[in-house]
């Protein structure tokens, strides 16, 4: 997902003056996943040779895929499976965390989050940069998905690595509820999210399930692209 300086201070101003209002609804959503219980991966498989073979291939960078391609867009519209805990332990798994990281962050892209099939793996893995955490660290979350989220929502625009010279409004959920693997314990772990940084999560776990943000446009919105603001802030 591609930076918008206009819609982080948006956000953050709506988000500010709508805290007070989100937190009942943020304290059901706890209450209701915790009731349904954190669930296990889901058809997790090891990766296979191909997979292993794009990923450690040569650069530290991997290639953005694009809907412009019809090969790439298969991919991107691909819902992706889990990887067995085991698998995330693995060298393997650690370069592609390090290179899905070193992709989105590299000036050519300058994004706030990526997800693994948009460099080609069709794996539940996002790394999304943690505007809520000091410093804002990229952070990468195997088998995540968005266990809930709220009713209150936020408008903004966004863009997509994947989709060139384009953005659009897209609606928000203003908090979300994530569960994911922990690289390090292995355990099912939950965290909750607000403001900007879960939009991005949306974003990127959208990417998860084939979507992507063009699906979900505020229709007199598409295609902004060279409209006064439309350039991505230079990090
Ligand atoms: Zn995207």
């Amino acid at each position: 997902m591609r930076y918008y300086n206009s819609f982080f201070r948006n956000f953050t101003f709506m988000h500010d003056i709508s805290r007070h209002l989100i937190l009942p609804a943020a304290l059901l959503a706890t209450a209701a996943v915790v009731s349904s219980g954190c669930g296990a991966t889901r058809g997790a498989s090891r990766l296979s040779s191909a997979e292993k073979a794009l990923i450690e291939g040569s650069g530290s960078t991997m290639r953005v895929l694009l809907v412009t391609d019809p090969a790439d867009s298969v991919v991107l519209r691909t819902p992706s499976t889990d990887l067995p805990a085991g698998e995330i332990r693995s060298e393997t798994y650690r370069i592609l965390a390090d290179k899905m990281v070193a992709t989105v962050t590299d000036p050519s892209q300058d994004g706030v989050g990526i997800a693994a099939p948009q460099v080609g793996i069709n794996r539940r893995v996002i790394a999304v940069m943690r505007y809520d955490k000091p410093g804002h660290p990229f952070e990468v979350y195997p088998n995540i998905r968005i266990e809930s989220m709220s009713d209150e929502k936020q408008t903004g625009p966004e863009g997509c690595l994947s989709v060139p010279d384009r953005r659009g409004e897209v609606e928000r959920s203003m908090q979300v509820v994530v569960s994911y693997t922990d690289p390090q314990t292995l355990q099912q772990v939950r965290d909750t999210v607000e403001g900007y940084t879960a939009v991005i999560f949306q974003h990127e776990t959208d990417h998860l399930e084939g979507i992507l943000y063009t699906d979900r446009l505020i229709p007199s919105s598409a295609d902004e692209a060279g409209q006064e603001g439309a350039q991505p802030q230079t990090k």
